[in-house]
């Protein structure tokens, strides 16, 4: 496996690599105490119950999203992860600031840019890569080729590194950004995968150009899908621009229940043959451009929304949600957490990934800027 692929669920392909703890049975064991937000490796609050390693170890512990491995947990074993800039967050239209006059956002993706897809044990997450001309089989070798965004906020530009994509157990969750979400989930009815946002659309949203799909007299459940990409002006690798200020960029796109969506059938066709974490199967090439609906963004600066948490993303949301069907968002819960062979956890998801997102953070002061 290379570097940065298949090795994580989320944002941070390169450092979301998962060891377990210790253990008799093989199993990651709970903790078994509260988060310690802003906690420090040299100073925790609580000394560590002997069963969970300390930071000093050459393995980080499982994270994820049950609730003993849960987002409440992650900043124990990732400091970041109780940082000032934290991503999600709840996306407020009326408080965001009109960036003006910028340069447009640009962006390209070859058709073909995503070959391979792998179950990462917390979802499903595309891998960028081509046909190699030579072995004629997909390299991602190739992958600086395939795809890059800039302009708008952006001073550099970014190349696609990987999309994946959040959800949730049921309707009433799942929302990673929200769009003033805070008391809605509970209100929904739709069925309830889930990518990323969930939240209601006043009408001073619907008003903007290019905001027709945000019409809505009530509320509306909404998923996300992940683009993310790295400064490969200012860095050699993604490795190394995920560990600096500004140096990814990821793409969040919302997803409603609507019309079947042409790329997501083509990662469900495939599911059956990636059941376990870290299986990794090629599959008919999907158009990153597909997910992207153009139009309006909310733009600020945040995190990775998996551990490690690092604060080095620019975040660019567009407020038009693309569409799938009810059928396809539900059919990613059926993908399996463990790898094949190993025991189911015995969790109360039951070994699937059933939920993979993280609740919105707080602002702590950061600006939203509202880009045409
Ligand atoms: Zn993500």
């Amino acid at each position: 496996m290379k570097k940065g692929e298949g090795g994580g669920g989320g944002e941070g392909g390169r450092v979301t690599k998962i060891s377990t703890f210790p253990s008799d049975s093989g199993r990651p064991r709970a903790l078994h105490r509260p988060p310690l937000r802003g906690a420090t490796a040299r100073a925790p609050p609580v000394p560590p119950a002997p069963s969970i390693p300390s930071r000093s170890q050459s393995s980080m512990p499982v994270w994820g999203y049950t609730k003993t491995t849960g987002p409440h947990t992650w900043s124990v074993y990732y400091p970041a992860a109780g940082g000032q800039k934290q991503s999600p967050i709840d996306l407020v239209p009326e408080k965001a600031e009109q960036a003006g006059e910028i340069a447009p956002l640009s962006y390209h993706y070859r058709s073909d840019a995503c070959t391979r897809v792998t179950n990462t044990g917390q979802g499903w997450k595309l891998l960028i890569g081509t046909t190699d001309p030579v072995v004629g089989r997909p390299s991602t070798n190739l992958r600086s080729l395939l795809g890059e965004v800039q302009g708008g906020p952006l001073n550099s530009t970014f190349k696609l590194e990987q999309i994946h994509a959040h959800w949730g157990k049921h309707d009433a969750e799942g929302s990673e950004h929200r769009v003033e979400g805070k008391a809605y989930p509970c209100e929904v009815s739709v069925e309830g995968f889930f990518l990323g946002a969930l939240g209601r659309f006043r009408s001073r949203a619907s008003s903007c150009d290019g905001c027709g799909a945000f019409e809505s007299s009530g509320l509306k459940v909404l998923r996300a899908i992940h683009l993310v990409h790295w400064d490969s002006d200012k860095f050699g690798s993604f490795a190394e621009a995920a560990g600096a200020e500004g140096g990814l960029t990821v793409l969040g796109v919302f997803v409603e229940v609507g019309d079947e969506n042409s790329e997501f059938a083509k990662i469900i066709q495939i599911l059956d043959s990636i059941p376990h974490k870290g299986d990794t199967t090629d599959l008919e090439p999907v158009n990153p451009s597909n997910f992207l609906p153009g139009g309006q963004y909310w733009t600020y600066e945040g995190s990775l929304t998996t551990p490690p948490c690092s604060e080095t993303v620019n975040w660019i949301l567009f407020k038009n949600p693309i569409t799938a069907s009810s059928e396809q968002l539900s059919a990613f819960r059926a993908m399996k957490s463990q790898a094949a062979g190993e025991e189911c956890s015995h969790d109360e998801f039951e070994g699937r990934v059933l939920r993979n997102f993280r609740p919105p953070m707080p602002l702590c002061g950061r600006t939203v800027r509202e880009c045409a």
